[in-house]
């Protein structure tokens, strides 16, 4: 029965400081919303006694143990044979592996490396665990450690590649094999506008500690937090059900999305849902709003236009902002900001026009339009609406921040929502 996890990151990348072990964050969320205890993280660089040791303790604290890294072809990869060696089994090739990633060689019309045989090589009793994406498949092996049943689960350290074999494969076998018919069930609520005191204390009203376990996460610019109930199938469905209920009530506008979403995702399904367009107009956040909008596949269908308007004279040429507006209040300015958003709405004949003209900073603040100092303007046929926001950070947050206001802007125009209530901070 599989309760309590250990999690091995193998690679000198991680023990030298040139990568943050991500792969150990993901993993730990995921056992965690299954409800195996994560009890500890190893990492640990390509030295074979080091990995022997890693690989001994987690043993000895883990029913399963599940390791990423060093299954590359290269003789600094130790993962596979360090496990045969610690476990006395012999390493077998797998036929079906080695011609499997002959075949993806050839598909790219290359011959395969001899050393790539390496990673057709498995301890035997391994039951291998497919990669739809890479060379190296993973594995799993039951083993007997000091009298107790030990698995360790075995995958490469790209990411990419690791991710999608732990929701396909892991994910439902240590589901099934937890031992207990309890499940553990979670809903995260995604929110922008109120900061994460503020959000404890609104959840803390509705939820106690015996009902869910309550976890925040501050991704800025966005704070998400998550409830997990824990019950038989059918009644922690229905808790979960009637807890996100309490807290889609209490936090009501602050939150954009529910599970797995993002601002932009959301305001682009609430364009297409109304029909409307969208043209944006940029200064100080510098296209970001543009990317953040079109990394959402299907964008096309709503943003007909983004006018990266960095200068005066771009501003002037593109988008018909007046030059007495800009030699009267400056770029940073309401009527400024306005002008963007009306002119880029005419231009690109949009529904709507999200504007930003602001200072990132480090430089270019003066006493009355400090660094921070942020306009924000939408044009829609019935109103222009501006506000001035002071934010405070370094020039990346800045940008960020302001882009993340913008989207929010959209998104409360689409619901309705009053738009200047998008910071707690405002002025
Ligand atoms: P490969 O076949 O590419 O050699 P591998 O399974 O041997 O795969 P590693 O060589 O250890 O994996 O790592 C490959 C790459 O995956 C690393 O360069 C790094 O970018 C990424 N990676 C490895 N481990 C981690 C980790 N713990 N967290 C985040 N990224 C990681």
């Amino acid at each position: 029965m599989i309760q309590r996890a250990a999690v091995i990151s193998t690679g000198d990348e991680l023990t030298t400081g040139r990568i943050v072990d991500t792969n150990a964050n993901y993993l730990a969320d995921q056992l965690t919303q299954i409800g195996v205890e994560l009890v500890a993280v190893l990492a640990v660089g390509d030295v074979p006694e080091r990995l022997e040791w890693a690989w001994r303790q987690a043993m000895a604290i883990g029913d399963v143990v599940i390791s990423t890294g060093g299954l590359g072809p290269t003789v600094d990869d130790l993962t596979t044979e360090t496990i045969a060696r610690l476990a006395g089994r012999k390493l077998m090739l797998s036929q079906a592996v080695a011609d499997h990633i002959r075949a993806l060689f050839a598909g790219r019309g290359r011959r395969m490396p001899e050393n790539n045989l390496k990673q057709a090589m498995f301890p035997e009793g391994a039951e291998i665990i497919s990669n739809p994406i890479g060379t190296a498949p993973g594995f799993r092996l039951p083993l007997t450690h000091e009298g107790r049943s030990v698995h360790l689960i075995v995958l490469p350290g790209v990411p990419r590649e690791m991710k999608p074999m732990m929701q396909e494969s892991v994910l439902p076998w240590l589901r099934a094999n937890r031992g207990s018919g309890e499940v553990y069930l979670t809903r995260t609520f995604q929110t922008f506008g109120i900061t994460e005191s503020a959000l404890d204390e609104a959840v803390g009203q509705v939820i106690s500690a015996e009902q869910a376990r309550l976890s925040f996460r501050a991704s800025f610019p966005e704070i998400s937090v998550r409830i997990t109930v824990q019950g038989d199938p059918a009644s922690a469905a229905q808790k979960l059900e009637a807890l996100a209920a309490r807290v889609r009530e209490r936090l009501g506008e602050f939150v954009y999305g529910e599970g797995d979403t993002s601002m932009e995702a959301v305001v682009g399904e609430l364009l297409s849902r109304r029909g409307l367009t969208l043209a944006v107009a940029e200064s100080c956040t510098g296209g970001l709003i543009g990317h953040r909008l079109t990394n959402v596949p299907g964008s096309s269908r709503y943003l007909k236009a983004d006018f990266v308007t960095y200068s005066n004279a771009a501003k002037i040429q593109t988008l018909n902002v007046a030059v007495s507006t800009l030699e009267q209040h400056g770029a940073v300015s309401e009527q400024c900001v306005k002008e963007m958003a009306q002119g880029a709405r005419k231009a690109a004949g949009a529904d709507l026009a999200l504007a930003t003209s602001g200072i990132a900073g480090p430089n270019g603040g003066t006493p009355e339009k400090p660094v921070g100092t942020v306009w924000v303007a939408l044009a829609a046929p019935e109103l222009t609406f501006a506000r001035r926001y002071q934010m405070y950070g370094d020039r990346q947050w800045i940008k960020l921040l302001a882009s993340q206001v913008g989207l929010d802007w959209i998104r409360r125009y689409a619901l309705g929502l009053e738009l200047g209530k998008s910071l707690p901070f405002r002025r």
